[in-house]
């Protein structure tokens, strides 16, 4: 069986590592080493981590040795109130981690380097005379084809173009949040270290050390649902008044992000936080999906590249056994559906009229507590 890997992101690389062996061809839009000083910072859960360890233990270890442990996740008001604190091992068999976005990329996509054509970004799907699917790909020198292959797999990312191409461009849902991100890398001073959150009524900011004495921060605000994110937003004053607290200075973590959002305000990355129906095949199985590409979901649990591991690592685990699209679906389906509910319903905080201190406090309880176990350990 011939397989195409659109994309060598997260998935994709991981895919084409695990079916080493096989007749694999992965095709990734960006040059080799494109990214590598680029891109912010993110951690990945213990649940990622757990699935390498069982199943692709150099990888895990490569990923290990390149990134800082995620032991603690607490949660403050900007003010410094604490009101949720958990120690990772609490909920997990591992801690999860920390890593620089470029170099995620890097260790991921260097064992698959030899079966990656890069330079080649999908555009057109034909079909041979055998009913094999035809990619058309535009590079350098204009369009190429590669031949035809029994199975495609779109780990083309949230804006896939193979799954445009194979069943229609999937329509968004808005969560009506605005999330931005930033890399901070003259970070130093930085006066906090593992994953932390703070709100000041449903504005949140997030943020955690990632090697190379940098510091990723994230912030997120409502939005109304349909709506643009205001320019009048993306201003250094606007986002200061967002995150301090009405009564009182903020604490000195807040602070210091605070300075730091208006020396780097033009780094700042905006989006609007969307998930898409889940799809995982098209084209009678001969279109496979995986992480984005087949999922994308509201970053609010940290899950979109960490399942995007599962996938990649759970994907090659069938098809090396000889499973198809649907045997990768019977695989992944209900364990994404259980994430993508959870990652929402924890969602609830960013929202109005969510009060916040309750609503968090409450996740120290038993239930949430039970649902994020499930969320790090039901991998096998
Ligand atoms: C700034 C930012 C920060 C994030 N932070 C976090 C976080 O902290 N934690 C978390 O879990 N998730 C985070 N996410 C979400 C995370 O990026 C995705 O969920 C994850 O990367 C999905 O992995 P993937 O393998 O599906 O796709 P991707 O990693 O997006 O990879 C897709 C690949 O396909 C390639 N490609 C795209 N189109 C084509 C084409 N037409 N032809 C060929 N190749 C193509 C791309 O170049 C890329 O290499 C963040 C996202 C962004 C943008």
């Amino acid at each position: 069986m011939r397989i195409g890997i659109i994309g060598t992101g997260v998935a994709g690389s991981l895919l084409a590592e695990g079916l080493a062996g096989f007749d694999v061809t992965a095709f990734e839009r960006v040059a080799p080493g494109d990214q590598a000083e680029a891109g912010t910072g993110l951690n990945i859960g213990p649940n990622a981590l757990k699935a390498l360890r069982l199943h692709m233990p150099a990888r895990h270890a490569a990923l290990r040795e390149a990134s800082l442990p995620w032991h603690r996740w607490f949660v403050d008001l900007t003010d410094g109130t604490r009101l949720f604190d958990l120690d990772m091992r609490d909920v997990a068999e591992e801690p999860g981690l920390r890593i620089r976005w470029s170099e995620l990329y890097r260790l991921l996509r260097a064992p698959v380097a030899g079966c990656t054509r890069n330079g080649h970004a999908l555009e057109a799907l034909e079909e041979d005379a055998a009913g094999r699917m035809v990619p058309v790909f535009r590079t350098a020198e204009g369009l190429r084809r590669e031949g035809g292959f029994d199975l495609l797999v779109g780990a083309d990312g949230r804006y896939s173009r193979l799954r445009a191409l194979a069943a229609g461009e999937p329509e968004g849902t808005l969560l009506g949040v605005c999330i931005w991100r930033l890399l901070v890398t003259d970070a130093a001073d930085c006066p906090y270290d593992d994953y932390g959150q703070w709100f000041n009524g449903n504005a949140r900011l997030l943020s955690f050390r990632v090697p190379g004495g940098a510091v990723y921060i994230a912030g997120t605000f409502p939005l109304p649902v349909e709506g643009q994110i205001p320019e009048a937003m993306k201003t250094a004053e606007a986002q200061r008044a967002l995150f301090t607290p009405a009564e009182g200075a903020p604490c000195p973590a807040v602070a210091w992000m605070l300075d730091r959002i208006a020396a780097h305000l033009p780094d700042i990355h905006w989006a609007r936080s969307a998930t898409v129906p889940v799809l995982r095949h098209a084209l009678g199985g001969r279109a496979l999906f995986l992480g984005d590409a087949a999922q994308a979901m509201v970053p609010t649990l940290g899950q979109g590249a960490t399942q995007a591991v599962e996938c990649g690592v759970v994907a090659a685990r069938v098809l090396r056994a000889g499973g198809d699209a649907a045997a990768v679906a019977a695989a992944r389906d209900a364990r994404v559906d259980f994430v993508r509910d959870f990652s929402l319903a924890a969602s609830d905080t960013l929202l109005p009229p969510a009060d916040v201190v309750a609503g968090t406090r409450k996740k120290m309880g038993p239930e949430f507590l039970g649902r994020l176990r499930r969320l790090y350990t039901e991998v096998d």
